[in-house]
């Protein structure tokens, strides 16, 4: 391959069809030893991509990682682990009219060549964990990281060829032009994590070719304080879920419902868990990220007037800082909770109790996370019963995602098909139907 001319879409993905053709990324052996190469890179070139995500998002070394490098290193890890068990075959009952010597069970087959496409916000976790599933499964791919995060694109694009079987896992940087590019290209499964605009181009895009689509997309995350919450306890944890990559983050809380007395009660603990977690001045804590680009600081600094603030609500646009920020006596119809905030901005809406609550999640777009915060099984029974979102999590948010064993994935607005550990198998892999009938 000619390393000064960037090969054309159409190029990369025959190159990668017919290594896919040949059989190469087929055995377990190949795709484990992709895997473990792939945990070499990180490991050894972790301070270099924690680099990368400070310039891109002013991540602390700590928060990078914890969530994007170690986050995937343990993916990769608990993959190696179980994949020959996830991808045993099932057998399946035969029916009496084809006779007792008749055998059928499911196959795992891989794909062919898969797109994932990334977002900026963890621009290495979600690039690499969707791929890292797609190698598991035994497919080639085809990595497009966020050009928004362009410290983190191009480390990636110069360390994954290095490490990795480049006939098999191709990273093609860029933005709208070259994506568009390559979603004309004919693929086996596209995997696209972003907002849900790009999400529907995504998919007529694919419609073309008949070609499956998991979409990971976002919206507003609610989460329900009930009156009997210890709500230092839970103040504690939203502050930390919200804050986290300046409130950056897909299954972030967007915003807090509860009753108007456990409201005023939330304020006081909400204010003294921020100041804990960075101080009286976060702006000058190594801890607090910055705003990814001036067009989200500004789309972001005007919804801080969208309540009373409580804590925080100053901010600078040099810096792309904005201070973690809690409103309260906040109107839904305010401009903060038209959209998913994406943002440091925690805003407090009031409801009577708990059927208003269940009410106004289910007015509203299926989220990608819902929390709930209650000593009740009661509210805990009906909330799980009678609301639907991507996940749900009682007590902490966020954490859901780390549990390898569970699917992460949206609902309606907040996207479709899941991912991580063996959900990531189901979602590369076709489940290939067997009949076996002995002859004579
Ligand atoms: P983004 O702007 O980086 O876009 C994501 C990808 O889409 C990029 O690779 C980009 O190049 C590509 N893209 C952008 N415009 C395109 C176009 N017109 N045609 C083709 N491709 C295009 O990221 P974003 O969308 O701003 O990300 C934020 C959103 O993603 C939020 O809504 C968030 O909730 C959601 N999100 C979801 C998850 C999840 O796992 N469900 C994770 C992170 C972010």
């Amino acid at each position: 391959m000619n390393q000064s001319i960037p090969e054309q879409p159409a190029d990369v993905v025959s190159r990668l069809r017919a290594t896919f053709r040949s059989g190469r990324t087929k055995p377990v052996a190949w795709r484990t030893d992709q895997l473990r190469r792939l945990r070499e890179m990180l490991t050894s070139h972790g301070e270099d991509l924690a680099a990368a995500l400070r310039e891109d998002l002013g991540k602390s070394s700590t928060e990078a990682f914890r969530t994007e490098i170690d986050f995937t290193v343990r993916e990769i890890d608990h993959t190696l682990e179980h994949l020959d068990g996830w991808l045993l075959p099932e057998s399946a009952p035969v029916p009496a009219h084809l006779g007792a010597d008749a055998t059928a069970w499911t196959q795992y087959d891989p794909l062919g060549v898969v797109l994932v496409i990334a977002p900026w916000n963890y621009p290495l976790q979600l690039l690499l964990t969707p791929m890292l599933g797609a190698l598991a499964a035994g497919n080639a791919v085809v990595a497009k990281p966020s050009e928004l995060a362009p410290a983190t694109s191009a480390a990636l694009a110069r360390l994954l060829p290095r490490h990795l079987d480049t006939d098999a896992v191709a990273v093609v940087e860029g933005g709208v032009p070259e994506t568009t590019a390559l979603l004309a290209e004919r693929f086996d499964q596209i995997f696209y994590t972003g907002n849900g605009t790009v999400g529907r181009i995504v998919m007529r895009a694919a419609a073309e070719h008949l070609t499956p689509v998991a979409l990971e997309l976002g919206g507003k995350s609610p989460a329900f304080v009930d009156r009997d919450a210890d709500l230092g306890t839970v103040a504690d944890r939203l502050a930390r879920g919200k804050f986290l990559n300046a409130g950056q983050t897909c299954v972030a809380p967007d915003y807090i419902l509860t009753d108007p007395e456990t409201a005023r009660a939330l304020e006081a603990e909400l204010t003294r868990a921020t100041e804990a977690l960075f101080g009286t001045e976060p702006r000058t804590s190594a801890e607090y990220g910055r705003i990814v680009n001036q067009r989200h600081f500004d789309r972001l600094a005007a919804l801080l007037g969208s309540g009373r603030t409580v804590v925080g609500g100053d901010s600078d646009r040099e810096t792309k800082y904005i201070a973690p920020t809690v409103l309260a006596d906040v109107d839904p119809k305010s401009p903060v909770m038209q959209e998913e905030i994406f943002g440091p901005i925690l805003p407090i809406v009031t409801v009577a109790d708990l059927d208003e609550a269940i009410g106004f999640i289910n007015d509203r777009d299926k989220p990608l996370a819902l929390y709930v915060f209650t000593d009740s099984d009661t509210t805990r029974r009906r909330i799980a019963a009678e609301t639907s979102s991507g996940g749900l999590g009682f007590g902490l948010p966020l954490a859901h995602l780390t549990v390898s064993d569970l699917p992460f994935g949206g609902v309606g607005e907040s996207g479709m098909g899941s991912y991580h550990g063996r959900w990531s198998i189901e979602t590369f892999s076709h489940r290939k139907a067997v009949l076996e009938k002995p002859l004579g």
